[in-house]
């Protein structure tokens, strides 16, 4: 059986709504999707009835929050399949999950003359804290490069591998193209020469089973706002014996065991690396959001969603002046084009007019643009709340527009 559409929008407040006075509809899901009323109420019952700090209380309020912030990181272990739910640690979103590896084992691991390897894909938030990391250190950042189409270079990626080579940090499924890189292949090649694996999971999340375990990788970060979730919250898992091998990030409440003067002791994974009250009711929220995923189940989410992509693309290969942007053959739901002659900007902004939600421009990825040639996209990204009928708007309006210049 398939995705019942309507079921499914229904649990979604914020898509029923006009936009210029035509049906919103959402296609910036790779920025950040929308949430379900499940997600809205937890956070509304969190605040209404639970709100307490966590883990010190000694009352019936801190207990319930303990126990339900604790229950999202069991759900989070089971829905990325960890070990166990110590290897889960809560940040504030990607970004933070990349910079707390960069900053934690970055100072301990990286020195003088180690490599980091990143691809021609990543997001600047997968790029600049390495460029930090590299110029403190005095090591070097290699760039695994991509093909026309968006794809990596395996075997360019293979010749970069080197006993020099300490960390790759590649991104699973690409923001701007949608390109899922084969980061399995990835992980056992930089294994096999001592390096350890961060995958920015940012897109993945939401479009793939991502099976820590399966793909072997130490690290992965994600955002639970792209993931239906709230924002203001990511996901750093890491393996045991890296965590445990990496000094902690920040220093603080709740990171210790003992504070002297003289000498402190750290705390055990995960509270070593959550200094501070942390986003309690979001944390405790986004077991909604894990729910509301798991009881659809990611093979029947990414059958609907590829169902969509392959529509776009039908659709919009007819249309006199579109030009695709990132033809990879294994592809999440994103569909990055241009139109002949037209900036992406203004493409953006007549489709705002007929409701329809795209991002344009560089999509955080400037170093991909300019190795593509291009300035920027317009990008559609679509979520398991989006439609056959949406599908046939956008192509519609970008038809609507293109015949201005085409
Ligand atoms: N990496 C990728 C691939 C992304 O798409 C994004 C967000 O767009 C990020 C990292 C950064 O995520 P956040 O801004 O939630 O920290």
């Amino acid at each position: 059986m398939g995705i019942e559409i309507e079921k499914i929008r229904g649990l979604f407040p914020v898509l029923h709504q006009e936009v210029h006075g035509k049906p919103l509809v959402y296609f910036d899901n790779a920025a950040t999707t929308q949430k379900p009323q499940a997600v809205l109420d937890a956070l509304n019952n969190y605040y209404s009835t639970d709100n307490s700090n966590i883990h010190r209380g000694a009352h019936a309020l801190a207990d319930r929050a303990t126990r339900y912030f604790e229950e999202t990181r069991e759900a989070i272990q089971l829905f990325i399949n960890a070990r166990e739910s110590a290897e889960v640690l809560f940040t504030k979103g990607t970004t933070e999950s990349i910079n707390l590896v960069a900053s934690a084992f970055g100072r301990k691991f990286i020195g003088s003359g180690d490599e980091i390897i990143i691809s021609t894909l990543e997001h600047h938030s997968n790029i600049v804290p390495w460029q930090m990391l590299c110029e403190e250190k005095g090591a070097t950042l290699k760039v695994i490069p991509i093909n026309d189409a968006g794809e990596v270079l395996f075997d360019k990626f293979e010749k970069l591998l080197s006993p020099k080579t300490k960390l790759v940090s590649i991104v699973h499924a690409s923001n701007a193209l949608g390109t899922i890189n084969p980061v399995k292949k990835v992980i056992a090649a930089a294994h096999a020469v001592g390096a350890k694996v961060l995958l920015d999971g940012a897109q993945s999340i939401s479009h793939l089973t991502v099976d820590v375990q399966e793909l072997d990788c130490d690290f992965l970060a994600f955002s639970a706002h792209k993931l239906y979730g709230p924002t203001g919250l990511g996901v750093l898992y890491g393996k045991r014996e890296v965590l445990e091998a990496m000094p902690p990030y920040q220093g603080g409440g709740e990171m210790i065991k003992e504070v002297t003067f003289e000498k402190t002791t750290y705390n055990d994974i995960p509270f070593k690396f959550e200094a501070g009250t942390p986003n309690i009711g979001d944390v405790i929220a986004f077991k909604a959001a894990l729910d509301f995923v798991n009881a659809l189940g990611k093979d029947l989410i990414r059958a609907h969603e590829d169902e969509l992509l392959r529509y776009a693309n039908e659709l919009l290969s007819q249309v006199k002046g579109f030009i695709p942007v990132g033809t990879a053959a294994e592809k999440v739901s994103v569909l990055s084009f241009n139109i002949n002659a037209m900036h992406p900007y203004d493409v953006g902004m007549m489709l705002d007019a007929n409701g329809i939600a795209v991002r344009t421009g560089h999509h955080c990825t400037q170093p991909l643009m300019k190795r593509l040639g291009l300035e920027g996209t317009v990008r559609a990204s679509f979520a398991v709340y989006n439609s056959k009928s949406e599908i046939e708007k956008l192509a519609e309006g970008v038809s609507r527009i293109a015949r201005i210049k085409n």
